[in-house]
């Protein structure tokens, strides 16, 4: 896999321009249409597919039938161009010139949750991490309640390591399907993806199409509860009506993020149309017309303050992607 083309490449190799195709099927799209069952868009936009609602478009936006058009998807297209995986687009900032080659969105043939045992089950990686926690708690499964405060699919809290309130995916997960950008169908366990804070050695480019959970035995009503408490202090703690990304920065080893952007008198700061949020100050706002360059450099103006107030460098959480 070492020599194909990933995104972080684009530099390289790119011209800057989106391919001159702009009829859907012509001869140079990345694949042959006949070749595949799903759609194939070029100059596709994509600010309406996440949180922050800003950036650019992709070169090609492919939206797979199934798991085998996917396959067949990309074994044609060899690692000739870069893949990338979008979720529901809530750890991700989508930069405004755009996402260089394809950019991979799993629709409904993704999204079945199915229990598989007294504590396991198996999702498809389109479906909400939210849903899993309440079809896990119905079947009275315990120890994935924690998803319910999670906005992201399961693809990405599989690549992200998700969690909050003291759990976090890899606790969870015990192995996911994943096709790779050369159309390989593999299945890696929870050692493979060698999980960290925020952090996984999925192989860049890989698409996870299923992953499989495991938690204990609960009681349903008890889960229900624990459900409930966690939605309601979200709601009450964090900017969820907002175009936002979640949490902007990392939180450093015995610090919160917050905590140390608040010290540094950044709370509600704005930067074009990007604010801090007054809410939680690790969570950035596109309060109506900010581009992604805005938010971005509110960031990095974050960093910058924090740094000078605290010496602490902040790492940012949120996946930025695309040409500037
Ligand atoms: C209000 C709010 C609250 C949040 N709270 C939390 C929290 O408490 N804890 C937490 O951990 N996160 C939190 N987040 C961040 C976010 O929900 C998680 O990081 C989630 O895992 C991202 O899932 P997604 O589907 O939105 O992924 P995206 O944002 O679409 O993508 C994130 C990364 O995952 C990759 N990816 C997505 N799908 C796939 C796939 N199928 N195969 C391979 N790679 C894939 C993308 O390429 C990208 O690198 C919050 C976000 C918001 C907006």
């Amino acid at each position: 896999m070492s020599n194909m083309i990933q995104p972080d490449d684009w530099n390289d190799r790119d011209n800057g321009m989106a391919p001159t195709c702009t009829v859907e099927g012509a001869a140079d799209a990345p694949v042959p249409a006949d070749m595949v069952r799903g759609k194939l868009t070029p100059n596709a936009p994509l600010d309406k597919m996440v949180w922050f609602q800003s950036g650019g478009k992709a070169d090609w936006l492919f939206e797979p039938a199934d798991k085998d058009d996917l396959k067949a998807f990309c074994e044609h297209l060899g690692g000739s161009m870069p893949v990338m995986a979008l979720g529901v687009g809530s750890n991700m900032i989508i930069r405004d010139g755009g996402v260089p080659g394809v950019v991979i969105k799993l629709g409904k043939a993704f999204m079945d949750v199915e229990i598989t045992g007294d504590t396991t089950l198996e999702a498809g990686s389109a479906a909400p991490v939210s849903i899993v926690a309440r079809r896990a708690a119905k079947a009275g499964i315990d120890g994935l309640s924690f998803f319910t405060g999670i906005p992201g699919s399961v693809g990405g809290v599989t690549k992200m390591n998700g969690g909050c309130y003291g759990r976090e995916t890899c606790d969870v997960l015990t192995s996911c399907d994943v096709i790779l950008p050369d159309g390989q169908f593999v299945t890696l366990s929870n050692a493979d993806l060698q999980y960290s804070y925020r952090h996984s050695a999925l192989p860049e480019g890989a698409v996870v199409v299923a992953a499989r959970f495991e938690g204990f035995p609960g009681d349903p009503e008890t889960i229900k509860a624990e459900m409930d408490r966690i939605s309601n202090e979200r709601k009450d703690s964090q900017p969820i009506g907002s175009r936002t990304g979640g949490s902007t920065f990392k939180n450093p080893p015995g610090h919160s993020s917050w905590k140390l952007i608040d010290d540094a008198g950044l709370r509600g700061f704005r930067h074009g149309g990007a604010q801090v949020s007054e809410k939680h100050c690790n969570f950035l706002i596109n309060t109506g017309d900010a581009t992604s360059t805005d938010i971005e450099e509110l960031g990095e103006i974050v960093r910058e303050k924090v740094y000078a107030n605290s010496g602490i460098q902040l790492e940012w959480e949120i996946r930025r992607v695309g040409r500037p």
